[in-house]
């Protein structure tokens, strides 16, 4: 993954404020993308491959909190 595109993509949308928990400015895009599993309950268990939303990760260099941003709203996708 081009980590840098995603920090560029992320400026550009002006997506590049201070840390919204510590106020530091410095931050890792995280290299690989993480699926968010969408479900509707939890009566069957977690469910591994129901619908899901791709998000890459920003993490603060100072205290380590993380920030998902959806793929499709970068106008990236999984092959990116
Ligand atoms: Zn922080």
């Amino acid at each position: 993954m081009d980590t840098n595109r995603v920090a560029e993509i992320l400026a550009q949308k002006g997506a590049h404020k201070p840390c919204h928990r510590c106020d530091h400015v410095n931050f890792t895009v995280l290299d690989g993308f993480t699926k968010l599993l969408l479900q509707q309950s939890f009566r069957q268990g977690v469910e591994m491959d129901g619908p899901s939303v791709p998000v890459v990760s920003v993490a603060c260099s100072n205290c380590g909190a993380v920030t998902a941003h959806a793929l499709g709203a970068l106008g990236l996708n999984l092959d990116t």
